[in-house]
């Protein structure tokens, strides 16, 4: 089988895949940009900015992130490229095996990839080692099967038959090449399914490195993304139910007083208040500790500032658990 070349910049993936970034339109300044044009005069500061962006990402106001663009050009197994073109909002260009013939390149998965299915998730793999002996097995079997479809193959275009025939006697593991351009928004729905423990792994590895891609064109809104989506919950409807009759209000109470000094402390750190002021904003925001208290626990140096408008939300939240 050839050698495999990599484009310049590109990210190595499994035995001879890859993604690189083709190019791009937009990052962070472009999504505040176009909130911008919805809320009026908008944002001056980066920290506004970054506030900006975590805050339509916790809302889920979506629009402003499609203003980013990115065109990948990948190169992946055809069994990986069918999930992959489950996303339907992507424009795509693929190498055709009706117009060019095929390359001698097929995937043949390592052997620390070669697991038992899963008893558990009928889409998985186990965790238990497969024998080694089996494992040099399957990895021949892939490469008997590769290489012989592949002589088939060339047999059938050396003897003039339709490439666009051809090619069907290709097993999925061969590797296909596309152009693949879409927007933000929609490319962190992809990166949050393809990441995902429940996705397949050889997709899960061009997830993750195009992720590193997106990181770099758009930081503040990636790091939104892993705050509130890759690292967020949600909760339905009847687990509410049970953690408002299980939650003993006492631990709410805490959460609720950590949230007050918190605020008291993100606005103390953009505009310094005196010793007054600041009690008088802890009682404000709901605060319920005696003076003395308050001024030991601002003196241990353990109230963290966050963001006012998160801490309020969740605040909201909490009073939900509150009967
Ligand atoms: C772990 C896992 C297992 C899966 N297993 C299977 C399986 O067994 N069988 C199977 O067939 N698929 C399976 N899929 C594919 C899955 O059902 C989706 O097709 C795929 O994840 C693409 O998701 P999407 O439609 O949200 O994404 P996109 O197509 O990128 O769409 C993004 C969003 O745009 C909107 N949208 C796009 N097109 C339309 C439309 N025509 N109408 C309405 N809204 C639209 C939707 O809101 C959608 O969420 C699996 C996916 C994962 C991650």
């Amino acid at each position: 089988m050839s050698g495999t070349e990599y484009p310049e910049g590109a990210i190595k993936c499994l035995d001879k895949g890859f993604i690189r970034l083709v190019d791009s339109m937009g990052g962070d300044d472009a999504i505040v940009q176009a909130a911008r044009v919805s809320y009026g005069k908008g944002t001056k500061k980066v920290s506004q900015d970054r506030g900006l962006i975590r805050y339509l990402m916790r809302h889920r106001h979506t629009t402003p992130f499609e203003m980013v663009e990115f065109k990948f050009h990948c190169k992946m197994p055809i069994f990986v490229a069918r999930q992959w073109v489950r996303h339907r909002t992507a424009n795509i260009n693929e190498y055709s095996l009706r117009y060019s013939e095929a390359r001698d390149e097929f995937y043949i998965p390592g052997k620390d990839d070669i697991h038992f299915q899963s008893k558990l998730n009928k889409q998985g793999r186990a965790v238990e080692e497969v024998p080694d002996e089996l494992k040099e097995k399957i990895i021949g079997y892939f490469r008997d099967v590769s290489e012989q479809s592949f002589r088939i193959y060339r047999e059938l275009n050396e003897a003039g038959i339709a490439r666009e025939l051809a090619r069907a006697i290709l097993p999925v593991n061969i590797y296909t090449e596309w152009y693949w351009k879409n927007d933000l928004h929609n490319i962190l729905h992809f990166l949050h399914l393809r990441m995902d423990t429940h996705a397949q792994y050889e997709i899960r590895v061009y997830a993750r490195a195009m992720a590193t891609f997106v990181k770099k064109i758009a930081p503040i809104a990636y790091e939104a993304f892993e705050d509130y989506v890759i690292n967020g919950m949600r909760f339905s409807g009847p687990e509410q139910h049970l953690f408002t009759k299980r939650i003993p209000p006492r631990v709410v109470e805490d959460i609720l007083e950590d949230i007050a000094y918190r605020i008291v402390a993100t606005l103390h750190r953009n505009k310094t208040r005196t010793g007054d002021e600041l009690y008088e904003l802890y009682r404000k925001n709901g605060g319920k500790d005696s003076r003395t208290d308050f001024e030991l626990k601002w003196a241990s140096g353990e109230v963290e500032p966050g963001n006012v408008r998160e801490l309020r939300e969740f605040k909201e939240k909490l009073l939900q658990f509150k009967v």
